[in-house]
């Protein structure tokens, strides 16, 4: 599908359901001819501008006041494209092989005080860059060794080459595979040996989350998901791929027989 055509189908034009040209059967309402399905043009039209303003990274503050709807609305929004992103990227999970770039970062958090390691305050996250294809990442409750090495089992194929800094919680990775540990100051930039990759994903991760303020812990896997998802799909449209999913994951409401 075109993005006009998608616009045609977002603005209820065509039904989502069987594709019918549809007509309007009052002014907020329309009703699909074809399987009576029913939708509010008005609440079609601020989902499909509130999705555009979402596929391009504007915060759902910004979004309510150029959308014109309330906050809340907005935020209820953002929330079910995060869930539905999050979900998608669940689906796409396979372990990872072949060259591998391995990071912890911290998100979040007082900038004042300790920085870095163990900040207070401070959501942890775990990344791993398959160099030839996709990151993944995993929001963990401290950086130990075990903690590490559980993900980095579960998520990657023995015998795969792992690129670290020198870390302490990496010195068992031999056991998994080859293991390369950088020493920042006497490799850096010298052939493979290097953690790019991975520090390329936090700049990006980092940019969009500093615009986002007050995220609940609880809430923060599903910001994680989706800078997942924006960075493994950052060469094609968010928009189109997250309408398809959400098209086919909504439930039609149709007049009682
Ligand atoms: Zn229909």
């Amino acid at each position: 599908m075109t993005l006009d055509e998608y616009e045609r189908h977002l603005l209820g034009h065509l039904c989502w359901w069987c594709h019918h040209a549809t007509h309007r059967s009052s002014a907020r309402q329309r009703q699909c001819p074809g399987c009576r399905a029913k939708w509010s043009y008005h609440r079609r039209k601020t989902e499909w501008e509130l999705l555009r303003a979402f596929a391009f990274s504007t915060t759902a503050h910004h979004a309510a006041r150029v959308v014109r709807c309330s906050y809340p609305t907005a935020h209820a929004a953002y929330t079910r494209f995060r869930l539905t992103l999050q979900a998608m990227t669940d689906e796409e999970k396979r372990p990872l092989l072949g060259a591998l770039e391995l990071d912890e970062s911290y998100f979040g958090g007082k900038r004042k005080g300790k920085r870095g390691r163990g900040a207070a305050g401070k959501v942890a996250v775990f990344g791993i860059l398959e160099r030839a294809g996709r990151v993944y990442t995993v929001a963990v409750p401290n950086c130990q060794k075990e903690t590490l090495m559980a993900k980095i089992e579960a998520a990657t194929v023995k015998g795969s080459v792992f690129y670290t800094d020198e870390f302490a919680s990496y010195q068992d990775l031999k056991r998994h595979g080859k293991h390369v540990p950088i020493d920042h100051q006497e490799t850096f930039g010298i052939g493979a040996a290097h953690i790019n990759g991975i520090e390329g994903f936090w700049s990006f991760a980092k940019r969009l989350y500093r615009h986002v303020h007050g995220v609940e812990p609880g809430n923060f896997p599903l910001y994680l998901a989706e800078y997942e998802f924006r960075y493994n799909h950052r060469g094609e449209h968010l928009m189109t791929l997250l309408y398809d999913r959400l098209i086919r994951d909504a439930v039609p409401t149709r007049n009682q027989p």
